[in-house]
Protein backbone atom coordinates (compact mmCIF):
# COMPACT_ATOMS: atom_id res chain seq x y z
CA UNK A 1 0.00 0.00 0.00
CA UNK A 2 1.47 3.17 -1.20
CA UNK A 3 1.10 6.89 0.75
CA UNK A 4 0.54 8.73 -2.22
CA UNK A 5 0.60 7.74 -5.88
CA UNK A 6 1.09 10.39 -8.51
CA UNK A 7 -0.10 10.08 -11.87
CA UNK A 8 1.67 12.03 -14.53
CA UNK A 9 5.02 14.11 -14.75
CA UNK A 10 3.91 17.57 -16.12
CA UNK A 11 4.46 20.73 -14.38
CA UNK A 12 1.59 19.83 -12.23
CA UNK A 13 2.74 15.94 -11.23
CA UNK A 14 6.17 16.86 -10.22
CA UNK A 15 5.06 20.04 -8.30
CA UNK A 16 3.18 17.57 -6.20
CA UNK A 17 6.02 15.23 -6.28
CA UNK A 18 8.77 18.06 -4.70
CA UNK A 19 6.13 18.71 -1.94
CA UNK A 20 4.82 15.52 -1.24
CA UNK A 21 8.28 14.16 -0.77
CA UNK A 22 9.34 17.08 1.26
CA UNK A 23 6.71 16.29 3.10
CA UNK A 24 8.42 12.75 3.66
CA UNK A 25 5.55 10.85 2.28
CA UNK A 26 7.91 8.69 -0.32
CA UNK A 27 5.03 9.16 -3.48
CA UNK A 28 5.25 6.80 -6.62
CA UNK A 29 4.78 8.78 -9.61
CA UNK A 30 4.06 7.42 -12.79
CA UNK A 31 5.39 8.34 -16.14
CA UNK A 32 2.66 7.78 -18.66
CA UNK A 33 3.36 8.24 -22.89
CA UNK A 34 4.49 11.27 -22.33
CA UNK A 35 6.81 12.22 -19.66
CA UNK A 36 7.31 15.73 -18.85
CA UNK A 37 3.77 16.64 -20.35
CA UNK A 38 3.16 19.27 -22.67
CA UNK A 39 6.42 21.44 -21.82
CA UNK A 40 8.31 18.96 -23.49
CA UNK A 41 6.97 19.62 -26.82
CA UNK A 42 7.60 23.59 -26.67
CA UNK A 43 10.75 25.10 -26.91
CA UNK A 44 12.19 28.33 -25.12
CA UNK A 45 9.28 29.41 -21.81
CA UNK A 46 8.99 32.45 -21.34
CA UNK A 47 6.45 33.22 -19.20
CA UNK A 48 7.35 30.96 -16.14
CA UNK A 49 8.49 33.12 -13.04
CA UNK A 50 11.93 33.13 -12.27
CA UNK A 51 13.73 32.86 -15.71
CA UNK A 52 13.95 36.06 -16.97
CA UNK A 53 16.31 35.04 -20.16
CA UNK A 54 12.98 32.19 -20.69
CA UNK A 55 14.27 28.71 -19.79
CA UNK A 56 13.66 25.60 -22.35
CA UNK A 57 10.68 23.49 -21.57
CA UNK A 58 12.08 19.95 -21.21
CA UNK A 59 15.06 21.47 -19.09
CA UNK A 60 12.18 23.21 -16.75
CA UNK A 61 10.95 19.84 -16.18
CA UNK A 62 14.43 17.69 -16.08
CA UNK A 63 15.13 20.12 -13.64
CA UNK A 64 11.63 19.48 -11.47
CA UNK A 65 12.09 16.03 -11.67
CA UNK A 66 15.56 16.31 -10.25
CA UNK A 67 14.29 18.45 -7.59
CA UNK A 68 11.54 15.56 -6.79
CA UNK A 69 14.21 12.95 -7.22
CA UNK A 70 16.41 14.58 -4.96
CA UNK A 71 13.60 14.59 -2.03
CA UNK A 72 12.70 10.90 -1.91
CA UNK A 73 10.36 10.85 -5.36
CA UNK A 74 10.23 7.41 -6.96
CA UNK A 75 9.53 7.26 -10.59
CA UNK A 76 7.97 4.35 -12.57
CA UNK A 77 7.27 4.25 -16.57
CA UNK A 78 3.84 2.92 -16.26
CA UNK A 79 0.19 3.39 -18.21
CA UNK A 80 -2.57 3.44 -15.66
CA UNK A 81 -5.35 1.33 -17.46
CA UNK A 82 -7.94 1.18 -14.88
CA UNK A 83 -8.83 2.69 -11.17
CA UNK A 84 -11.19 1.96 -8.63
CA UNK A 85 -12.18 3.01 -5.36
CA UNK A 86 -13.22 -0.25 -2.78
CA UNK A 87 -13.83 0.11 1.06
CA UNK A 88 -11.27 3.66 0.79
CA UNK A 89 -8.75 1.75 -0.93
CA UNK A 90 -7.75 3.63 -3.97
CA UNK A 91 -6.49 1.00 -6.56
CA UNK A 92 -4.60 1.79 -10.26
CA UNK A 93 -4.26 -1.19 -12.69
CA UNK A 94 -1.01 -0.43 -14.06
CA UNK A 95 0.76 -2.16 -17.28
CA UNK A 96 -1.60 -5.06 -16.36
CA UNK A 97 -0.77 -5.33 -12.42
CA UNK A 98 -2.61 -3.60 -10.01
CA UNK A 99 -0.82 -0.80 -7.05
CA UNK A 100 -2.91 0.13 -4.27
CA UNK A 101 -2.84 3.63 -2.49
CA UNK A 102 -3.92 5.99 0.39
CA UNK A 103 -3.88 9.38 -1.70
CA UNK A 104 -4.00 9.35 -5.43
CA UNK A 105 -3.58 13.14 -7.58
CA UNK A 106 -4.40 12.43 -10.70
CA UNK A 107 -2.31 14.99 -12.94
CA UNK A 108 -2.22 13.21 -16.19
CA UNK A 109 -3.22 16.16 -18.32
CA UNK A 110 -4.76 16.80 -21.59
CA UNK A 111 -3.84 16.63 -24.67
CA UNK A 112 -4.01 19.39 -27.70
CA UNK A 113 -6.10 17.44 -30.70
CA UNK A 114 -4.24 17.94 -34.06
CA UNK A 115 -6.01 17.45 -37.26
CA UNK A 116 -4.18 13.88 -38.35
CA UNK A 117 -2.15 14.80 -41.19
CA UNK A 118 1.06 13.40 -42.01
CA UNK A 119 4.75 14.53 -40.26
CA UNK A 120 2.55 16.41 -37.92
CA UNK A 121 4.68 14.96 -34.71
CA UNK A 122 7.96 15.75 -36.45
CA UNK A 123 6.83 19.46 -37.65
CA UNK A 124 5.94 19.98 -33.92
CA UNK A 125 8.00 22.77 -32.88
CA UNK A 126 9.24 23.34 -36.38
CA UNK A 127 6.26 25.69 -37.43
CA UNK A 128 3.15 23.43 -35.97
CA UNK A 129 2.22 23.95 -32.71
CA UNK A 130 -0.99 23.69 -30.30
CA UNK A 131 0.23 27.28 -27.75
CA UNK A 132 -0.04 30.88 -28.90
CA UNK A 133 0.73 31.68 -25.44
CA UNK A 134 4.12 29.75 -25.56
CA UNK A 135 5.38 29.98 -29.34
CA UNK A 136 3.34 33.26 -30.65
CA UNK A 137 6.53 35.30 -30.03
CA UNK A 138 8.80 33.57 -31.58
CA UNK A 139 6.57 34.95 -35.41
CA UNK A 140 7.03 38.51 -35.05
CA UNK A 141 6.07 40.06 -38.68
CA UNK A 142 5.40 37.00 -40.57
CA UNK A 143 2.28 35.73 -41.71
CA UNK A 144 0.74 32.78 -39.46
CA UNK A 145 -2.36 30.36 -39.39
CA UNK A 146 -4.74 29.34 -36.66
CA UNK A 147 -7.41 26.31 -37.51
CA UNK A 148 -10.24 25.94 -35.38
CA UNK A 149 -13.33 27.92 -34.90
CA UNK A 150 -13.95 28.07 -31.44
CA UNK A 151 -13.18 30.18 -28.13
CA UNK A 152 -9.48 29.18 -28.13
CA UNK A 153 -9.07 29.29 -32.18
CA UNK A 154 -10.53 33.23 -31.71
CA UNK A 155 -8.46 33.74 -28.57
CA UNK A 156 -5.35 32.73 -30.20
CA UNK A 157 -5.92 34.59 -33.19
CA UNK A 158 -6.12 37.38 -31.51
CA UNK A 159 -2.96 36.93 -29.21
CA UNK A 160 -1.15 36.43 -32.26
CA UNK A 161 -1.59 39.71 -33.88
CA UNK A 162 0.33 41.36 -31.23
CA UNK A 163 3.33 39.54 -32.80
CA UNK A 164 2.45 38.36 -36.94
CA UNK A 165 2.02 40.50 -39.71
CA UNK A 166 -1.27 38.86 -40.82
CA UNK A 167 -3.43 35.70 -38.96
CA UNK A 168 -5.52 33.70 -40.98
CA UNK A 169 -8.39 31.59 -39.38
CA UNK A 170 -8.92 28.49 -40.98
CA UNK A 171 -12.34 26.79 -40.24
CA UNK A 172 -13.96 24.15 -41.31
CA UNK A 173 -17.47 26.12 -42.02
CA UNK A 174 -18.45 29.32 -42.84
CA UNK A 175 -19.99 30.49 -39.07
CA UNK A 176 -17.83 30.38 -35.97
CA UNK A 177 -18.33 27.95 -32.93
CA UNK A 178 -16.88 30.98 -30.77
CA UNK A 179 -19.09 32.82 -28.34
CA UNK A 180 -20.22 35.98 -29.90
CA UNK A 181 -18.03 38.23 -27.63
CA UNK A 182 -14.19 36.26 -28.72
CA UNK A 183 -16.34 36.08 -32.35
CA UNK A 184 -16.62 39.91 -33.10
CA UNK A 185 -13.01 40.91 -31.68
CA UNK A 186 -11.35 38.28 -33.89
CA UNK A 187 -13.14 38.86 -37.33
CA UNK A 188 -13.46 42.54 -36.43
CA UNK A 189 -9.48 42.34 -35.77
CA UNK A 190 -7.94 44.14 -39.35
CA UNK A 191 -4.92 41.54 -39.03
CA UNK A 192 -7.37 38.51 -39.07
CA UNK A 193 -8.74 37.32 -41.84
CA UNK A 194 -10.76 34.37 -41.72
CA UNK A 195 -10.71 31.41 -44.63
CA UNK A 196 -14.17 29.84 -44.50
CA UNK A 197 -15.26 26.21 -45.31
CA UNK A 198 -12.15 25.01 -46.07
CA UNK A 199 -9.40 22.42 -44.35
CA UNK A 200 -5.58 21.83 -44.11
CA UNK A 201 -5.14 18.69 -46.00
CA UNK A 202 -1.22 19.44 -46.27
CA UNK A 203 1.68 21.28 -44.26
CA UNK A 204 4.14 22.12 -46.92
CA UNK A 205 8.01 22.55 -45.42
CA UNK A 206 10.99 24.16 -47.02
CA UNK A 207 14.55 22.73 -47.37
CA UNK A 208 15.57 23.16 -43.33
CA UNK A 209 12.01 21.50 -42.55
CA UNK A 210 9.89 24.41 -40.82
CA UNK A 211 6.92 25.11 -41.94
CA UNK A 212 6.59 27.34 -45.08
CA UNK A 213 2.53 26.81 -45.61
CA UNK A 214 -0.25 25.17 -45.75
CA UNK A 215 -2.27 23.55 -48.91
CA UNK A 216 -6.11 23.98 -48.28
CA UNK A 217 -9.56 22.51 -49.55
CA UNK A 218 -12.33 24.10 -49.79
CA UNK A 219 -14.90 21.68 -48.35
CA UNK A 220 -17.76 23.16 -51.02
CA UNK A 221 -16.08 23.81 -53.85
CA UNK A 222 -13.09 21.56 -53.60
CA UNK A 223 -10.92 23.87 -55.39
CA UNK A 224 -7.15 23.13 -53.88
CA UNK A 225 -4.92 25.98 -52.88
CA UNK A 226 -1.78 27.35 -50.56
CA UNK A 227 -1.53 29.69 -48.46
CA UNK A 228 2.06 30.88 -47.59
CA UNK A 229 2.38 31.07 -43.54
CA UNK A 230 5.30 30.70 -41.18
CA UNK A 231 3.50 28.68 -38.47
CA UNK A 232 0.27 26.68 -37.96
CA UNK A 233 -1.50 27.05 -34.68
CA UNK A 234 -3.59 24.51 -33.89
CA UNK A 235 -6.47 25.00 -31.88
CA UNK A 236 -9.18 22.47 -32.29
CA UNK A 237 -9.41 21.45 -28.76
CA UNK A 238 -8.15 19.29 -25.91
CA UNK A 239 -8.93 15.87 -24.96
CA UNK A 240 -8.34 15.65 -21.01
CA UNK A 241 -6.11 12.19 -20.36
CA UNK A 242 -9.04 11.02 -17.93
CA UNK A 243 -9.68 7.84 -19.93
CA UNK A 244 -9.23 5.19 -17.07
CA UNK A 245 -11.16 7.19 -14.50
CA UNK A 246 -14.22 7.89 -16.71
CA UNK A 247 -17.47 6.15 -14.84
CA UNK A 248 -15.34 6.45 -11.67
CA UNK A 249 -14.79 9.77 -10.90
CA UNK A 250 -17.28 12.86 -10.93
CA UNK A 251 -15.86 14.53 -15.05
CA UNK A 252 -17.62 17.43 -16.52
CA UNK A 253 -19.42 17.02 -20.55
CA UNK A 254 -16.01 17.50 -22.11
CA UNK A 255 -14.50 14.70 -19.89
CA UNK A 256 -12.04 16.98 -17.43
CA UNK A 257 -11.96 15.92 -14.21
CA UNK A 258 -14.27 18.30 -11.36
CA UNK A 259 -13.13 19.51 -8.48
CA UNK A 260 -15.10 19.58 -5.61
CA UNK A 261 -13.50 21.99 -3.42
CA UNK A 262 -9.68 22.87 -3.50
CA UNK A 263 -8.46 19.88 -5.57
CA UNK A 264 -10.56 16.94 -4.18
CA UNK A 265 -12.50 15.20 -6.54
CA UNK A 266 -15.52 13.50 -5.71
CA UNK A 267 -13.56 10.30 -4.59
CA UNK A 268 -12.39 10.62 -1.21
CA UNK A 269 -8.25 10.41 -1.24
CA UNK A 270 -8.58 11.03 -5.19
CA UNK A 271 -6.99 15.12 -6.33
CA UNK A 272 -6.75 16.33 -9.21
CA UNK A 273 -4.20 18.91 -10.27
CA UNK A 274 -3.46 20.45 -13.63
CA UNK A 275 -4.84 20.60 -17.00
CA UNK A 276 -6.45 17.22 -16.39
CA UNK A 277 -8.96 19.58 -14.48
CA UNK A 278 -8.62 22.87 -15.74
CA UNK A 279 -9.56 23.66 -19.38
CA UNK A 280 -9.26 27.50 -18.72
CA UNK A 281 -5.77 28.46 -17.78
CA UNK A 282 -3.63 25.83 -19.02
CA UNK A 283 -0.35 27.21 -18.02
CA UNK A 284 2.55 25.88 -16.96
CA UNK A 285 2.34 28.01 -13.76
CA UNK A 286 -1.05 27.45 -12.79
CA UNK A 287 -0.64 23.82 -13.54
CA UNK A 288 2.34 23.70 -11.01
CA UNK A 289 0.29 25.56 -8.49
CA UNK A 290 -2.22 23.29 -8.55
CA UNK A 291 0.17 20.50 -8.16
CA UNK A 292 1.09 22.37 -4.73
CA UNK A 293 -1.88 22.80 -3.60
CA UNK A 294 -2.90 18.76 -4.46
CA UNK A 295 -0.22 17.88 -1.97
CA UNK A 296 -1.14 19.86 0.44
CA UNK A 297 -4.59 18.66 0.34
CA UNK A 298 -3.32 15.15 0.28
CA UNK A 299 -1.08 15.41 3.01
CA UNK A 300 -3.47 16.98 5.20
CA UNK A 301 -6.15 14.19 3.98
CA UNK A 302 -3.53 11.51 5.42
CA UNK A 303 -2.46 12.99 8.42
CA UNK A 304 -6.43 13.38 9.26
CA UNK A 305 -6.75 9.69 8.88
CA UNK A 306 -3.91 8.88 10.81
P1 LIG B 1 -14.28 23.78 -29.18
O1 LIG B 1 -15.26 24.76 -28.66
O2 LIG B 1 -14.62 22.33 -29.13
O3 LIG B 1 -13.99 24.20 -30.69
C1 LIG B 1 -13.21 23.41 -31.50
C2 LIG B 1 -13.22 24.01 -32.90
O4 LIG B 1 -12.34 23.24 -33.71
C3 LIG B 1 -14.59 23.99 -33.56
O5 LIG B 1 -14.79 25.18 -34.29
C4 LIG B 1 -14.51 22.78 -34.48
O6 LIG B 1 -15.25 22.94 -35.67
C5 LIG B 1 -13.05 22.75 -34.84
N1 LIG B 1 -12.59 21.40 -35.10
C6 LIG B 1 -12.74 20.29 -34.32
N2 LIG B 1 -12.13 19.24 -34.88
C7 LIG B 1 -11.58 19.69 -36.04
C8 LIG B 1 -10.82 19.08 -37.05
N3 LIG B 1 -10.48 17.79 -37.01
N4 LIG B 1 -10.42 19.83 -38.10
C9 LIG B 1 -10.73 21.16 -38.16
N5 LIG B 1 -11.46 21.79 -37.23
C10 LIG B 1 -11.88 21.06 -36.18
O7 LIG B 1 -12.84 23.87 -28.46
P2 LIG B 1 -12.12 25.14 -27.80
O8 LIG B 1 -12.23 26.31 -28.68
O9 LIG B 1 -10.77 24.67 -27.38
O10 LIG B 1 -12.98 25.43 -26.50
C11 LIG B 1 -13.14 24.40 -25.50
C12 LIG B 1 -13.94 24.96 -24.34
O11 LIG B 1 -13.16 25.93 -23.64
C13 LIG B 1 -15.22 25.68 -24.79
O12 LIG B 1 -16.21 25.44 -23.83
C14 LIG B 1 -14.84 27.13 -24.80
O13 LIG B 1 -15.93 28.00 -24.60
C15 LIG B 1 -13.86 27.18 -23.64
N6 LIG B 1 -12.89 28.28 -23.84
C16 LIG B 1 -13.20 29.49 -23.29
C17 LIG B 1 -12.33 30.55 -23.46
C18 LIG B 1 -12.66 31.87 -22.86
O14 LIG B 1 -13.82 32.09 -22.52
N7 LIG B 1 -11.71 32.74 -22.68
C19 LIG B 1 -11.17 30.41 -24.20
C20 LIG B 1 -10.89 29.16 -24.77
C21 LIG B 1 -11.76 28.11 -24.58
P3 LIG B 1 -16.87 22.97 -35.66
O15 LIG B 1 -17.23 24.33 -35.16
O16 LIG B 1 -17.22 22.74 -37.09
O17 LIG B 1 -17.28 21.86 -34.76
Amino acid sequence: MENVIIVGTGCAGLTAAIYTARANLSPLVLEGRQPGGQLTTTTAVENFPGFPDGVDGPELIMRMHAQAEKFGARFRYGTVEAFESVEGVNRLKVDDAWVETRALIIASGASPRYPGLDREKELIGHGLTSCATCDGAFYRNVPVAVIGGGDSACEEATFLTRFASRVHLIHRRDTLRASRIMADRALNHPKIEPVWNSAVTEYLTDAGGEVRGVKLKNLETGAESELAVKCVFVAIGHEPNTQPFRGKIDTDEAGYLKQAGGTFTNIPGVFAAGDVADHVYRQAVTAAGQGCAAAIDAERWLAARE
